[in-house]
């Protein structure tokens, strides 16, 4: 028999354990046994539950969404127009819905799978090697497993993070569970001070207008729909967003145009190419990536001469490297304020979305990079960057991810019915908060397992932390992420591959990217895991016939 421990019951745990059973055969003598650990609903996890308000939404469209075994059968779209008819018709889902589907997956997995599946509902505390074998302790006690896969995903609460804030109205990152914006803590009227400006605060500003009886009317100006607020009162008088730059995220592009759509299907090869390049030509003193900016560069050019865009390489390098997107100036000596800029920003984007306004550096590299992304993660994955290299890359892909990956248009539109209400500001940080706000973390845990780079980063679990420190899995300097094999086995202290020891998802961001989504397809490590334990699997039925003829 082999037993094998999941440490985190997410998503990605689920898809590893669908995958598996794709794998499997139906007959398996020896048996295998599962036991997939976390304090929340398998399948569903700390972020999906379906208890959460149905005001915070998929930022994803639904059509991504398929755990169905095998892949097509039994995709969210076919599941929720059965089960949550109501919601049916809906491209961005509450996800307190996407949580019933995914938790019901798991369950009809745990009862049809040829392998034995059982969810142990706590938080693992060690994970210890000991001899062939891994000893998992738990509130549960403890077992021994031939096999452990660490698929911790965001960590659980009173993990560490190193974005901690003291006197924040929440202690635990806004994952999931939001009992602390209730209106005992957060009353009507108060001032709230939201630290962060990304899609967590976007549900915090959700919650605390639409999550308290706010309506959304829609008003025609100049030739579309936008909205307006009407409040409750039950609102506060006033929430600021406020991050380090104050610059939007900006809404997705629902339809992309057709010649943008081939354009950058033609740049597809280019990428893989340059990402085999590199693979075969290892320099041994760090990877260069200039090769590859160049190629996106090109594509985002060629988008923008397809599109009537005006836009230089100079306008396009700009935008990359500060994150500006460059439709709006910010003027501070015209007293505009930031929440001015942002809601412009946001404006002017729409406006492209809809065809009402050229495209411009922002909108091309969102485009370019959405649309290239699945090549990237490909082409990058495990790369060894040279310092110079490394640094670029987390500061590019760190602006093209607020460009690219931000609301879904309906969101967007809400934030700028609340802007024009005058309820929601947008702003940088202060050194020291206002003493009449209500301060709110938005903020959360970074990916990867260390609070802060290798080597000073601490482990942000005590799981990860004891696993470091007797060296069975290893981060590289400058990066906070497990360094894994493409079967998301880990590589130890050595650099050598930690057999039965795997780590999918959000703890190996960094060597590996983009792990925080719901697509099955963008990353392969879950299917060749599943697949190297079929293998074993495979052979281990014969071990065990031969075992039994040998009699005790
Ligand atoms: C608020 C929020 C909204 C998001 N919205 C979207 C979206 O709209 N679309 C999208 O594609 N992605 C979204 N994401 C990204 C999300 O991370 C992924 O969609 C997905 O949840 C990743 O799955 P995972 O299993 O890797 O991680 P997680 O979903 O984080 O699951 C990891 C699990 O491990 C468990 N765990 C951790 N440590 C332990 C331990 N020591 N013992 C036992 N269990 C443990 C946790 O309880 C958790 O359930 C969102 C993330 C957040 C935080």
């Amino acid at each position: 028999m082999t037993r094998i421990a999941f440490i985190g019951g997410g998503p990605k745990a689920l898809f590893a354990l669908l995958e598996l059973e794709n794998n499997s055969s139906t007959e398996d003598p020896a048996g295998l046994r599962i036991d997939v650990y976390d304090p929340y609903p398998a399948g569903a996890g700390r972020v999906w539950q379906s208890t959460q308000p149905l005001a915070l939404r998929l930022n994803v469209s639904a059509r991504i969404l398929d755990s169905g075994s095998p892949p097509g059968s039994g995709s969210f779209t076919e599941w929720v127009s059965r089960a949550e008819p109501h919601y049916g018709n809906e491209v961005y889902p509450p996800r307190a819905i996407v949580g019933k589907y995914l938790q019901e997956q798991f369950g009809r997995l745990s009862q049809m799978a040829p392998f034995a599946l059982t969810h142990i509902p706590v938080r693992a505390t060690a994970v210890v090697r000991t001899g062939d074998q891994w000893e998992v302790s738990s509130q549960a006690g403890t077992c021994f497993y031939d096999e452990v896969v660490l698929a911790t995903g965001h960590g659980l609460p009173g993990d560490r993070s190193g974005t901690e804030l003291p006197w924040a109205c929440n202690q635990a990152p806004l994952i999931g569970q939001y009992l602390a914006l209730e209106e005992e803590t957060i009353p009507a009227k108060s001032h709230v001070l939201i630290r962060g400006a990304a899609l967590t605060a976007y549900d915090v500003v959700l919650l605390l207008t639409e999550g308290r009886g706010g309506q959304w009317e829609e008003t025609e100006k100049n030739g579309g729909v936008w909205l307006r607020y009407v409040p409750t009162g039950r609102e506060p008088a006033k929430i600021t967003m406020a991050s380090g730059s104050a610059l939007p995220m900006l809404p997705k592009s629902e339809h992309l145009p057709e010649p943008i759509r081939s354009c950058i299907d033609s740049y597809r090869q280019p990428l893989r190419e340059w990402g085999s390049s590199l693979a075969s030509n290892s320099s041994g003193t760090g990877e260069k990536s200039t090769n590859m900016w160049r190629i996106l560069l090109a594509c985002a050019l060629e988008c923008a001469q397809l599109m009537g865009s005006p836009v230089t390489p100079l306008a396009l390098w700009r935008t990359a490297l500060t994150g500006d997107p460059g439709n709006i100036r910010h003027d501070e000596s015209a007293r505009q304020t930031h929440t001015d800029s942002a809601a412009n920003s946001i404006r002017h984007s729409i406006a492209v979305n809809r065809h009402r306004a050229r495209p411009d550096t922002s909108w091309l590299w969102a485009r370019v990079w959405s649309g290239l992304y699945p090549e990237v993660v490909q082409a990058v994955s495990r790369v060894s960057w040279s310092p110079a290299s490394s640094r670029m890359f987390q500061r590019i892909s760190k602006h093209f991810e607020r460009l690219s990956f931000g609301p879904p248009e309906l969101t967007a539109l809400k934030m700028l019915a609340l802007f024009d209400a005058g309820l929601l500001e947008q702003d940088r940080f202060p050194e020291s908060p206002p003493l009449n706000a209500i301060l709110v973390n938005a903020v959360t845990p970074p990916a990867g397992v260390l609070t802060s780079a290798a080597p000073e980063g601490q482990a942000m679990s005590p799981v990860i932390g004891g696993l470091l420190a007797a060296g069975e899995i290893t981060v590289r300097p400058g990066e906070r992420g497990l360094l894994t094999d493409v079967d998301g086995t880990c590589l130890d202290v050595h650099g050598h591959r930690n057999e039965s020891l795997a780590a999918l998802g959000r703890p190996t961001e960094g060597p590996t990217l983009g792990h925080d989504t719901l697509n099955r397809t963008l990353h392969t490590e879950h299917r060749a895991w599943a697949q190297r334990i079929a293998r074993l699997r495979a052979h281990e039925p014969l071990e065990f016939i031969e075992q039994l003829g040998k009699g005790p």
